[in-house]
């Protein structure tokens, strides 16, 4: 590549970065303007332009404009300005992205595969420029965040998640593949769309929906036989059955069940190291039975079995609340497999306060995507329980938060262990500060992606979660929890990605699940290993 053609590769370009060297060797000369810039110089540029943009949502187009003609800088901007770049790549600006995707438009990324393409598939992997790859995040729209049924337009979502990968982990964004799978869309706004990019029909699901996923993950596997695929944002009706079907099969897993069950526990663990008890003293009430609760809940059962309870003991003391009461055996309704283990024989009560009551849990985990639904009683009555009250509301965007990290604190006289799903700012009472963070999958599945990948996983285990879980919960400060703070700061993500990838290698190669050798200096392989955006 030289000349435009080498200017016009945003995977390669350096833009205005080019030496008098290069620029003479690769025929730019005259190209560009005469003085080359450094990095910093371009980032610092960069940056003031994004913060000139009023909202999140032309910030975000701006971000995509220059990854599509710097890719590096692109990355370098994510990385050096974590905090601030990540919101408007991923949750909550990515929502309004992908609700606007077909209008948006403007540059082709990623693998689009339609339901009309049945049969197909191996051929159209052929189209692709990556060569090797490594970690594909796979959608079909179905259950985008909180939207809804977004179809197609959902793409938007293994993009920016991929770019977590890639700034969190150090994941080579050129071995990377985001994937959306057409199956249609049931959403009549964009049925009748005439902007709307995907195929304009109903879901199709049953038979031909699993054919067609069957024929992607065989096709994909028979080209990169080393890759690891990530579920993400599939709806309730098939997200566990695919997860289920091809997890012993392939090296894939499902961000939304076992990435949020990873953090949540982690959240857990530290929350056990401020109260200085073991986890299974904890009886825990769920509001939601979603694929996150079911995954948390799932997740917290096999820590409790590691920590010396019987299955049977550990699942007695896990309780899921859904839309419509306590999940029992006796309320007369035909419960989905993903709650029966945690359904219990006992008589079910409509009201989550009553059930509070009822159960005297030590804590609380809101995963229902109910705004205000831990109200002030509710924290008051689980303080009156509890020395250390446990309330995690952790529903996003932050309009779906069950409470305020300030309720919290100030309901509970500041005696609560808090987490939460979206950023809440820090909270002063009765004179003392406390920092309130996220339990953000973002702590995790990069690492926990990067470390399947250079350990060759043959499958994702549970234990990999509960690796990753305590990982991020052993990093986790004196500081950090005299704050409140029940997870490290954001800022170390690189260095936490780092040791969950170290961590899940040496498990890997423990278990039989590797499939290297043992490298003679794990944590230097992972270092070598992660992708840092610097020019060539
Ligand atoms: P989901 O699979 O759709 O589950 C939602 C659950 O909430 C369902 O079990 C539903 O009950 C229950 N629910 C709905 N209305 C309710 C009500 N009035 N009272 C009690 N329960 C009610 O969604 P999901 O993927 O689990 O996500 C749920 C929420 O968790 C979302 O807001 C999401 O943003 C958040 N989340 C946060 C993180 C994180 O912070 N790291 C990670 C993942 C998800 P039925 O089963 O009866 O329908
Ligand atoms: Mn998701």
């Amino acid at each position: 590549l030289t000349g435009t053609t080498l200017l016009q590769n945003g995977v390669y370009s350096k833009g205005t970065a080019y030496s008098e060297e290069e620029r003479a060797a690769l025929h730019l000369k005259g190209l560009l303007p005469p003085v080359p810039a450094t990095i910093s110089m371009q980032v610092e540029a960069m940056m003031e332009q994004l913060r000139a943009f009023d909202t999140p949502f032309q910030k975000a187009l701006f971000l995509d404009g220059l990854r599509s003609s710097n890719e590096t800088l692109y990355f370098r901007l994510l990385l050096e300005h974590i905090e601030e770049v990540l919101p408007l790549v991923y949750t909550p600006t990515v929502g309004e992205v992908c609700q606007k995707f077909s209008h948006l438009f403007r540059f082709a990324k990623g693998l689009y595969l339609s339901i009309e393409d049945k049969g197909h598939v191996s051929e159209i992997l052929e189209n692709l420029p990556q060569e090797a790859v490594d970690m594909i995040v796979v959608t079909d729209g179905q259950r985008i965040l909180g939207l809804g049924d977004l179809g197609i337009n959902g793409m938007g979502i293994p993009v920016g998640k991929l770019a977590l990968y890639t700034a969190c982990a150090g994941v080579d964004p050129r071995r990377t593949l985001p994937v959306i799978l057409d199956v249609g869309t049931n959403t009549e706004r964009y049925l009748n769309d005439p902007l709307y990019l995907g195929h304009k029909h109903p879901r199709v699901s049953g038979q031909e929906y699993d054919d067609f996923i069957e024929e992607f993950f065989q096709s994909v596997y028979k080209k990169w036989p080393k890759c690891v695929v990530q579920f993400e944002d599939f709806g309730n009706n098939h997200a566990f059955d695919l997860l289920a079907r091809y997890r012993s099969r392939y090296c894939c897993y499902n961000d939304d069940i076992q990435g949020t069950a990873s953090i949540v526990v982690s959240g857990f663990f530290s929350a056990m190291r401020a109260k200085k008890s073991k986890l299974s003293n904890e009886k825990i009430l769920f509001l939601g039975a979603g694929e996150a609760a079911t995954g948390v809940a799932g997740l917290i059962a096999d820590a409790m079995v590691e920590d010396g309870l019987s299955r049977e003991d550990a699942l007695a003391r896990l309780y899921l609340f859904d839309s419509k009461g306590l999940v029992t055996t006796t309320r007369g309704d035909t419960l989905a497999a993903h709650k029966l283990p945690f359904a219990k024989d006992i008589p079910s009560v409509k009201d989550f306060e009553e059930a509070i009551r009822t159960l005297r849990p030590t804590a609380i985990v809101g995963l229902s995507a109910q705004s205000g639904a831990f109200t002030e009683s509710i924290v008051k009555a689980m303080t009156e329980i509890n020395e250390r009250p446990i309330v995690f509301a952790l529903s996003n965007p932050t309009s779906k938060a069950e409470c305020t990290a300030e309720q919290a604190y100030t309901w509970s006289d500041g005696k609560v262990l808090f987490s939460c799903g979206s950023p809440f700012d820090p909270v002063t009472y009765k004179g003392k500060t406390y920092v309130p963070r996220q339990g953000n999958n973002s702590y995790v599945f990069p690492g926990i992606g990067l470390g399947a990948i250079l350990a060759q996983c043959k499958e994702i285990t549970q234990e990999v979660f509960l690796s990753a879980a305590h990982t991020c919960a052993d990093m986790v400060t004196e500081d950090d929890l005299a704050h409140g703070s029940l997870y490290p700061s954001l800022t170390r993500v690189r260095e936490i990605s780092h040791l969950v990838a170290v961590n899940i290698i040496k498990l890997a190669l423990a278990t039989g699940q590797a499939q290297i050798e043992a490298p003679a200096d794990i944590e230097k392989f992972v270092t070598d290993n992660m992708y840092t955006p610097d020019y060539e």
